[in-house]
């Protein structure tokens, strides 16, 4: 996947453009070429840089969407919404299953634990419930593990001694979950497969604009975001917009008057160092605003999250501010108040816009997948995407491709796409210490640099490596890891000094812990 020169794309003709390289236009693309269409993909940042390096690594099993918004009347009243939640629960089902099986090195299980209070939408029952039509919608395996315990009996969960007003719970549910250890891995291995078979790949390309041709065609303009004075155009049959929460922003860049389609949803969470007891087991409860709270293990720290809110501001540049970390802090206290953790025991803290489908009559928007048709608004073969999550990207991957497959033929041949890691992966995978950290050879980094167009130590240790999930972010390693990119990436000594202190200011301004 070494990176064209932008001018070597010039005037090419491509089956489909795809303007966005998180999770779900690599999984596009990783099916477009598999069924023969001819592909560029591009992103006007890092690969898989935008929400799908923001999540919470929950590969669920679908629990979250049979818990509805404010009460179960929402599943009585509303049949759609119902009717969404099973078609989302079954398709997390089947995903856990694939993912996990044909990615362990990316994936792996945990235990998480589901307090009940007296106070919660759901009984004891309706969670027994839950679980049992779980079990019906989803293939068998892996197992779900799934085990009530009644209050007295709950003592080998290790959350439960911190957990506020022990009287009023009713019980505890256990089940096997599995995460996602960095997703971003995931959309780099799906684009190396993607360009494996013969797609173009490009970060640091930005979609500006199209222009319509007379044999019904496109030509799309892109330009170097890393240098705007070199722009060009390519030709492309389709266009797919799967832009995330900047998908409106793309129609906007086409002057195009177009209804609003993605609900950016922003979510933030604190990163914090828990007992080690806690140490691979995470936990769902209610928070007071009767909403999921996530207590999620990741490298020997735990992300607690979600706040949901929706936001209007630029996409880009999206951090967790003071009031939101002060609320996590607040509801995490409430839950476990013999934690009694403080603004001190935040590593770091993060937060990304989910783009969720729009629909004006929820003020949280659809949980819906959509793909848009934007004929009806006068553009012919551009389709967008609204509200994939990262657990059912390769669901959403075939159905996009399948939408291209209605509108055009392929002019290639079909190919066998593979759904395994990449064999850098697998060394990196081979490298984890404890915690599950990842380290780095010499070898690895200078192949990462050659072949998966890393620009900066972002790049390479958030996306490429992971590292900067560790613990200590990468912080203690950087300037080694730097010295090895600097021969394959061209960087003199400023240049590499200038690097190491870009990196360090991206995680002070992105991933502050908010004590300064
Ligand atoms: C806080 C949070 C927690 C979440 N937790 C989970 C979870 O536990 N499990 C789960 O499955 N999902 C989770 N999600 C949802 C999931 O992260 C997203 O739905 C998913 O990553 C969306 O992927 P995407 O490829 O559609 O969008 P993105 O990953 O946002 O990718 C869109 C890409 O388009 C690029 N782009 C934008 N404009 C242009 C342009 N003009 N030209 C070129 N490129 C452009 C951007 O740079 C970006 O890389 C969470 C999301 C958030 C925010």
């Amino acid at each position: 996947m070494k990176k064209p020169a932008l001018s070597s794309l010039n005037g090419k003709k491509f089956d489909v453009v795809v303007i966005g390289a998180g999770i779900n236009g690599c999984a596009a693309a990783q099916q477009l070429a598999a069924q023969g269409f001819s592909t560029l993909i591009i992103d006007k940042g890092d690969f898989a840089e935008g929400a799908t390096s923001k999540s919470s690594r929950l590969l669920h099993c679908g629990l979250r969407h049979l818990t509805p918004g404010k009460s179960l009347w929402e599943f009585v009243t509303n049949p759609v919404y119902l009717a969404t939640a099973l078609i989302n629960t079954k398709a997390s089902m089947v995903a856990r299953k694939d993912i996990s099986e044909t990615m362990p090195e990316l994936t792996h299980l945990t235990k998480f634990c589901f307090p009940i209070y007296e106070e919660d939408p759901f009984s004891p029952i309706l969670v027994d419930a839950a679980f049992s039509l779980l079990k019906i919608l989803g293939p068998k395996d892996p197992p779900l593990e799934y085990k009530r315990y009644k209050a007295d009996e709950m003592a080998e969960v290790p959350f439960s001694s911190y957990l506020r007003d022990p009287d009023k719970i009713k019980g505890m549910a256990v089940f096997n979950e599995f995460l996602f250890d960095w997703p971003e891995r995931i959309a780099i291995d799906t684009l190396l497969d993607a360009t494996r078979m013969g797609a173009t790949a490009r970060n640091y390309t930005t979609f500006k604009t199209l222009e319509e041709k007379p044999d019904n065609t496109w030509d799309v303009f892109l330009q170097n975001a890393l240098n705007p004075e070199d722009q060009i155009t390519v030709n492309a049959r389709l266009v797919l917009n799967v832009a995330g929460a900047w998908s409106d922003q793309v129609a906007e860049d086409l002057n195009l008057d177009a209804s609003q389609k993605v609900l950016k949803l922003k979510g933030a969470h604190i990163v914090l160092q828990l007992p080690p007891e806690f140490s691979d087991w995470g936990m769902l409860a209610m928070n007071r605003a009767k909403e999921p709270l996530y207590c999620v293990p990741n490298r020997g720290l735990h992300l607690v999250g979600l706040n949901r809110v929706p936001y209007e501001q630029d996409a880009s540049g999206v951090v967790a501010e003071e009031d939101e970390v002060d609320w996590l802090l607040g509801e995490i206290n409430y839950l476990m108040p013999k934690l009694n953790v403080t603004r001190a025991d935040v590593k770091y803290t993060m937060a990304g816009l989910q783009p969720i489908t729009f629909d004006p009559k929820e003020p949280h928007g659809s949980r819906a997948i959509k793909i848009h048709d934007l004929e009806k608004e006068g553009l012919k073969n551009v389709l967008t995407l609204t509200g994939g999550p990262i657990m059912t990207h390769r669901q959403v991957g075939k159905d996009l491709a399948n939408a291209v497959g209605k509108r055009l033929s392929p002019s290639q041949p079909p190919q066998k796409l593979s759904s395994e890691v990449s064999e850098t992966t697998k060394k990196l995978n081979d490298t984890r210490g404890q915690n599950r950290s990842i380290q780095y050879s010499k070898e690895i980094l200078q192949k990462i640099a050659i072949e998966e167009q890393p620009a900066n130590l972002a790049d390479v240790l958030f996306r490429r490596t992971g590292i900067a999930w560790n613990k200590g972010q990468g912080r203690e390693i950087v300037e080694e890891i730097a010295e090895i990119l600097a021969g394959p990436l061209n960087w003199d000594e400023g240049r590499t000094k200038n690097e190491i202190q870009n990196y360090l200011t991206h995680l002070d301004n992105e991933f502050s812990n908010h004590t300064d």
